[in-house]
């Protein structure tokens, strides 16, 4: 069983992402309201070698030896914040030595942007997608709940200075929940920053499970066009084939506990992310809710049925 490795998902922002976890639990500088892998178990900015880079590209090869698909991403990310594993610059090389066909991704919060030797290891990373969800300090405190020792213009200074010295792709990422950070001052000075660091893209997202301290929250129509159109975000665009007929049903069952066990996900995002017939999908998403390994749980706007793994 691969306890590292995940997906692959298929991601709005890098297509079909096989997500690798380098903490190994909720181990996070932030305590997102969102965090959609539920609270952080231990806030912290201590870098340590939470999982082994030996660990993580053997569970690599292991995943690669028995797949015939073929990711758009070797994405680092997991429930919490990987650059706060300090053999975070051994595991990009390695990666890029081992699979150089494949771009390889860091998702980030950011908050470890400040340390040059973070930003040193993140040099051989094709795309990073660092976080920013607000520059209003009190918006800042509130939905991110950072660790103490945390400065929003630390933040924002290191993300600059680590743009300078990056050759790689920057999307830069900003989550709206609406009463908290979609204001008029974040927009103005969120606008400001984008000019200044001149990011290959900016997304503007919006949750689409439920968070750690709240359900699902939508930001209004409009309001949400207006940060998209005026931040000119856009998707990424990949037709998928199908081979759902090659999955067997026990590898089916495996994959499908691997990947909620990381997230919540609906059974139409679960046949997209491993590439499966829906109906195979339902028919074990069905069984697996018999047998207790898999439990329901709804979204309260849009009324989306998530599935979640029990125990
Ligand atoms: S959303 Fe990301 S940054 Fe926020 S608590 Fe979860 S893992 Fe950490």
């Amino acid at each position: 069983m691969l306890n590292n490795i995940f997906g692959p998902v298929l991601s709005s922002r890098l297509g079909s992402s096989l997500g690798v976890d380098l903490l190994g639990g909720n181990i996070c500088s932030f305590d997102c309201l969102y965090c959609e892998s539920g609270k952080t178990q231990i806030k912290t900015i201590h870098r340590s070698a939470y999982v082994s880079g030996e660990k993580i590209v053997e569970e690599l090869r292991e995943w690669f030896g028995r797949s015939t698909q073929k990711p758009d991403h070797i994405t680092l990310g997991g429930p919490g914040e990987p650059c706060l594993n300090s053999q975070l610059g051994e595991i990009i090389s390695s990666i890029k030595r081992s699979w150089p066909d494949i771009p390889l991704a860091v998702l980030t919060n950011s908050s470890l942007l400040s340390n040059s030797q973070v930003c040193k290891e993140l040099g051989n990373a094709d795309v990073v997608l660092p976080s920013l969800d607000s520059m209003v300090e009190e918006e800042f405190q509130r939905i991110n709940r950072p660790h103490p020792q945390i400065r929003l213009h630390e933040i924002v200074q290191g993300l600059l200075n680590f743009k300078n010295g990056f050759a790689g792709k920057i999307f830069l990422e900003v989550l709206l929940l609406p009463g908290i950070n979609d204001s008029d001052k974040n927009f103005e000075l969120l606008k400001e920053f984008q000019e200044q660091l001149r990011p290959d893209r900016v997304d503007i997202t919006m949750m689409s499970r439920p968070g750690a301290y709240m359900e699902m929250s939508a930001v209004a129509g409009p309001g949400l066009e207006k940060w998209r159109r005026e931040f000119k975000t856009t998707a990424f665009k990949r037709t998928r084939p199908e081979h759902s007929s090659q999955i067997q049903e026990t590898r089916l069952r495996e994959k499908i506990g691997a990947s909620i066990k990381r997230r919540p996900q609906t059974p139409e995002q679960l046949a997209s992310a491993l590439g499966a017939n829906l109906k195979a999908i339902l028919f074990m998403l069905r069984q697996m809710e018999q047998t207790g390994e898999v439990e329901l749980a709804s979204g309260k706007e849009n009324r989306q049925k998530f599935y979640i793994k029990r125990g």
